[in-house]
């Protein structure tokens, strides 16, 4: 980071966030505190690693957020007029995330001696700080929420994943149990996938998984919960449902993906695909596991029964 010299630019300031309706007349004065510094593009700002005592505001350029590793993705990108640091800056802990520069960028710098200094001259750079404060904590339980969403959902069907499967079995069984309610669970396996991603391509069975995972989520409940159990394989648990109106379910979804003669879909005009289905109703005691060897089972029949059909 070398020093720079930086000529006043009233019009840039106004754009600073921390400078947001602070008076005029005291800017000038503020400014006094502030040293202009440049960075080289992939030169990093504040690392984990190295205790701040600064608050940065962008003047010209862009930085990356990176939490963890410099390896993963960016969980932000700073723009001209935002600032970072501010939490270290005020807590004089280690920053909890890695700023860089993304190309050649310029940057105010404010030590957190000058801090009670600044806010006796100006309150409303106190309420913008603040502001910013906020910000950046609702961010970070925004990643949060992001974060275990994710940790549940398969990335390319958006169903569930076995992890949520576990979670919302190990809930649904006890409360149908407790409420003398029945709960049933289908097991689903495409036909033919192996011969239809040799024909169409792999990227056009993705979008057949995609197609069947649409299918057959608009036509559950909310209460009902869409897995995606393995490749190819999908688990639909289904609270207060009897064997019988599980049956008339699962053979309504089956029914609806035979329907879908062709789908399109970013490659081309798809063939749409078939389905097999292994029924099974809970038993008392039953585990996860239990069921889905039934559920398995029951599947295995359908195949064998010819495919494209509903067993148990
Ligand atoms: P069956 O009717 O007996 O189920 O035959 P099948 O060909 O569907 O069964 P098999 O288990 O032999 O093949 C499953 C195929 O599913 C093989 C594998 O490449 C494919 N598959 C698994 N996961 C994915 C995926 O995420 N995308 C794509 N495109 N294919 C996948
Ligand atoms: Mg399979
Ligand atoms: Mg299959």
């Amino acid at each position: 980071m070398k020093a720079a010299h930086w000529q006043v630019d009233l019009q840039l300031v106004r754009q600073l966030r921390l400078f947001e309706n602070v008076a005029a007349s005291s800017i000038n004065q503020l400014l006094k505190e502030f040293r202009a510094y440049d960075l080289d593009e992939g030169e990093i700002l504040l690392s984990p690693f190295n205790r701040n005592q600064y608050l940065y505001l962008l003047l010209k350029g862009q930085l990356k957020v990176y939490l963890g590793s410099l390896e993963s993705t960016s969980v932000s990108t700073l723009q001209v007029g935002d600032c970072t640091g501010e939490i270290s800056f005020i807590d004089n802990e280690h920053p909890s995330a890695y700023v860089v520069a993304d190309m050649a960028s310029s940057v105010l710098r404010l030590h957190r001696q000058s801090l009670v200094n600044l806010f006796s001259q100006s309150p409303q750079m106190m309420e913008n700080l603040l502001g910013l404060l906020c910000e950046r904590v609702r961010q970070g339980n925004q990643q949060i929420i992001n974060s275990e969403q994710n940790a549940n959902v398969d990335p390319l069907t958006g169903a569930f994943n076995r992890r949520w499967l576990e979670h919302v079995f190990e809930r649904e069984s006890t409360r149908c149990a407790f409420n003398r309610q029945p709960l049933c669970m289908l097991m689903l396996d495409v036909d033919h996938f192996k011969a239809y991603n040799d024909e169409h391509g792999h990227l056009a069975g993705d979008y057949a998984l995609c197609l069947v995972a649409h299918t057959l989520r608009n036509q559950l409940r909310p209460k009902d919960s869409l897995t995606r159990f393995g490749g190819e394989e999908f688990v639909i648990l289904l609270p207060e449902m009897s064997a019988e109106d599980g049956r008339s379910i699962g053979e309504r979804l089956r029914q609806s993906l035979q329907d879908v003669a062709t789908f399109y879909a970013p490659v081309g005009v798809l063939p749409g695909v078939t389905v097999s289905i292994g029924m099974a109703q809970m038993r008392p005691k039953d585990s996860l596991q239990s069921l889905i060897a039934r559920a398995d089972s029951a599947l295995y029949q359908a195949k064998q029964q010819g495919r494209n059909c509903l067993y148990g």
